[in-house]
């Protein structure tokens, strides 16, 4: 299982659709059962996912003619719900306005997965992960700005995870951490985060590791991280340049 996000100024579609694919690639060692990809610009955001290896979900759902200039993706590893297209991920809300990836487990999914549906959610997958999408979805309802809105979904789920996320009209991908692992990479006018360095190496060598319990997002251009206790990190003092 893996997860990359990746977030350009001057890359776009095809050319960003293929990095991403071949970043899942990389991956594929880690091993999984299905494959997705989510693609956003400022008006649209687009979610292709199928059960399978990354060629069958290249071949099935050609993944090159996708637009926009933040990509997710993410190779499958399931938990909870079968390996199907539907609980293959990224996984949204119910407008369709947000895209999550989740590597790891949320042990109290069942209890918040109730309590989202007695509140008027409609849930697509049998997956823990789709209760952060929808989390989200609740907190920005509740007139919280988008950073806010992800934190508090963090805060409500328990359980190891690596989780990426991305919201229509927001040029950021948001992160969270906790024991899995999950590393930003500094690009030209480019950006990305990925849960292994190697997805990365194609396109820089500068490194910045994530800690567990943190929480923040990148641009094209920057990079913010805190704590979830709230204190700022420095991210820039945990530069690595690594050596290949
Ligand atoms: N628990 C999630 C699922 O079953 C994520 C699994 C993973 O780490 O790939 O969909």
């Amino acid at each position: 299982c893996g997860i990359i996000g990746i977030v350009s100024i001057n890359l776009k579609d095809a050319a960003l659709a293929k990095m991403t694919l071949e970043a899942l690639k990389s991956l594929e060692y880690r091993g999984y059962d299905s494959v997705g990809m989510a693609s956003m610009d400022s008006s649209h955001l687009e979610i292709r996912k199928s059960v399978g290896n990354v060629e069958q979900f290249e071949r099935i759902k050609s993944p090159l003619t996708m637009k926009g200039n933040v990509f997710l993706g993410h190779t499958r590893w399931a938990t909870h719900g079968e390996p199907n297209d539907t609980n293959a991920h990224p996984h949204s809300d119910c407008n369709g306005e947000i895209a999550v990836i989740h590597n790891g487990t949320i042990l109290n999914f069942l209890e918040l997965r109730e309590d989202l549906i007695s509140k008027g959610h409609n849930f697509k997958s049998e997956t823990d992960t789709e209760v952060i999408p929808h989390l989200i979805e609740h907190f920005r309802k509740l007139g919280m700005d988008n950073f806010s809105a992800f934190k508090r979904a963090i805060e409500h789920i328990h359980g190891d995870h690596a989780v990426l996320a991305i919201i229509k009209g927001d040029n950021r991908i948001f992160f969270s951490k906790r024991n899995n692992p999950l590393i930003i990479g500094l690009g030209d006018e480019m950006n990305l985060i990925s849960s292994d360095v190697w997805s990365m190496i194609q396109v820089t060598n500068r490194t910045i590791p994530i800690g567990d319990d943190e929480i923040g997002y990148i641009t094209a251009d920057s990079v913010y991280a805190e704590k979830l206790t709230g204190e700022k990190i420095n991210l820039k003092s945990r530069l690595i340049v690594q050596q290949f």
